[in-house]
């Protein structure tokens, strides 16, 4: 069933945006990719925010410009070849109309790998939840796209998948039934969920109750989701930190 090809390896930089999204810093890729060999990285993962046709959407790349992302990455990643690994992906929403797009997206462009950042839902073709007044059941429409998108073994990550909570106050049986059903789905299908770096640094998007309901076989993935190459030093400082933490509390257990 699992089509994926993408795991993770220990000290690659995930989730890297570039200045085509239009709210990253105005960095070239190379800027990325040499901040990432500096700090020794064994690979970096480019996942820009994916354009849809038409460009119905703000913050991202247009969808002219997708032919060039993927172009000049691969030439990146000929380039850097020996000193770093390049993998070229991009991060998109499940809107349910355009489920034919994201097919071609993840086959016909020779990306690496697709993963799903669960910006806004579809509440029927052509209207989007930004456009909902009431946001109170935000977290509910968010939980069900993601789950729904996982489904179709479209996505290898799931991006920041608590940040559906952002609006919510508390974490009660509601939010806890459709994170774990979230949770449940992602471990079924092997899609990693992922910890985001950005997500800690902001009001209610890292949530702690969620994390701490996921099932054993739950595969995770920390990323960075740089917007600029600042991102990517505190983000690989912070994950190196945790790292050693990590590695002496196995040291001092044995
Ligand atoms: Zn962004
Ligand atoms: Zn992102």
């Amino acid at each position: 069933m699992k089509t994926q090809t993408y795991h993770p390896i220990p000290g690659e930089v995930f989730h890297v945006h570039t200045y085509r999204c239009k709210h990253a810093g105005a960095t070239t890729d190379r800027d990325y990719i040499e901040k990432a060999v500096e700090l020794g990285a064994p690979r970096i993962v480019f996942t820009d925010h994916a354009p849809f046709p038409g460009n119905p959407f703000g913050n991202r790349m247009g969808i002219e410009q997708l032919p060039e992302y993927v172009e000049t990455l691969s030439g990146l990643r000929e380039e850097y070849r020996g000193k770093i690994e390049i993998m070229i992906g991009l991060e998109a929403e499940y809107l349910p109309s355009f489920a034919e797009y994201l097919h071609e997206l993840k086959n016909d462009y020779g990306l690496d790998l697709l993963i799903m950042g669960q910006h806004f839902f579809e509440l029927e073709p052509g209207r989007y939840s930004f456009s909902d007044e009431d946001k109170t059941e935000e977290y509910i429409g968010l939980c069900k796209a993601m789950t729904l998108g996982l489904e179709t073994c479209l996505f290898d990550v799931v991006s920041h998948p608590d940040r559906a909570f952002r609006r919510r106050k508390y974490y009660g049986d509601d939010e806890v039934k459709f994170a774990k059903e979230l949770m449940n789905t992602a471990s079924f299908r092997g899609v990693y969920l992922e910890i985001n770096y950005s997500s800690m640094h902001r009001k209610r998007q890292f949530w702690y109750e969620f994390w701490s309901l996921l099932p054993e076989q739950a595969m995770m993935i920390y990323g960075i989701d740089a917007h600029s190459v600042e991102d990517i030093e505190g983000g690989m400082t912070e994950y190196y930190k945790a790292m050693n933490i990590m590695e002496e509390d196995v040291q001092t257990r044995r």
